[in-house]
């Protein structure tokens, strides 16, 4: 598959988006990378999600996106609740930013629309899932209908990581060759700590059982 088309990457220098963005980049002719400063905990995510564009030599804008963080009450925008350990087993996790997918898409389709680009590619993934419903499926479905209707255009949004588990994510940035990259450069951890992180949130968690698993199969 190789697009004569641009393609924007919805990109929070996080594992998953690092691994879209070079994705992308294989599948599309040219490729920009936005993010959002929305009033997250940790503020160095966007100055590294810029390292990491021009690393990747793409395009990067960054937009203010701080009314997410005033809407609601959360662990990753709220510094004064800590974050969940463990998921509670009748309730979306504290890190669970209500919206945020819905808007990040919704704001990236106009962002996209004004430069010509009708591919948005996305690292939302609902096998590992977190218990975010804006990362699943249905809801990026619905969504693409519901932004093509708004604006009687014809987006797609890619969804790349949609069916794989975090070992699969990373055997494809290992494919894309970008493994140590994505390994030392992003930042998944809920503490701000960039690369393996702090290895005890549930972000960290997840991200290390991904990788131990997919290093005992590495060739
Ligand atoms: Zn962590």
């Amino acid at each position: 598959m190789r697009y004569d088309e641009k393609a924007l990457v919805v990109f929070s220098g996080g594992q998953d988006s690092t691994t879209c963005l070079f994705w992308a980049k294989k599948h599309f002719k040219e490729v920009i990378a936005l993010s959002f400063a929305y009033g997250q905990r940790h503020a160095n995510e966007v100055e590294i999600a810029r390292e990491i564009a021009e690393v990747a030599g793409v395009e990067w804008h960054c937009l203010d996106a701080g009314f997410i963080s005033g809407l609601s009450h959360n662990s990753l925008t709220d510094m004064s609740i800590s974050v969940d350990k463990e998921k509670p087993s009748d309730a979306l996790p504290n890190t669970f930013v209500p919206g945020r997918n819905m808007f990040f898409l919704s704001i990236a389709a106009v962002f996209a629309r004004e430069r010509g680009i009708r591919h948005l590619v996305t690292g939302v993934s609902q096998t590992d899932f977190s218990g975010y419903p804006d990362c699943r499926d249905n809801f990026i479905k619905s969504l693409n209908v519901t932004i093509n209707l708004a604006m009687e255009e014809q987006f797609v949004i890619h969804t790349p990581l949609m069916w794989m588990d975090k070992a699969q994510v990373w055997a494809l940035s290992d494919e894309l060759g970008v493994f140590d990259l994505v390994r030392e450069k992003t930042i998944t951890c809920y503490n701000g700590v960039v690369g393996d992180g702090c290895g005890e949130c549930p972000s960290c968690r997840l991200r290390k059982k991904g990788l131990e698993e997919y290093l005992s199969i590495r060739k």
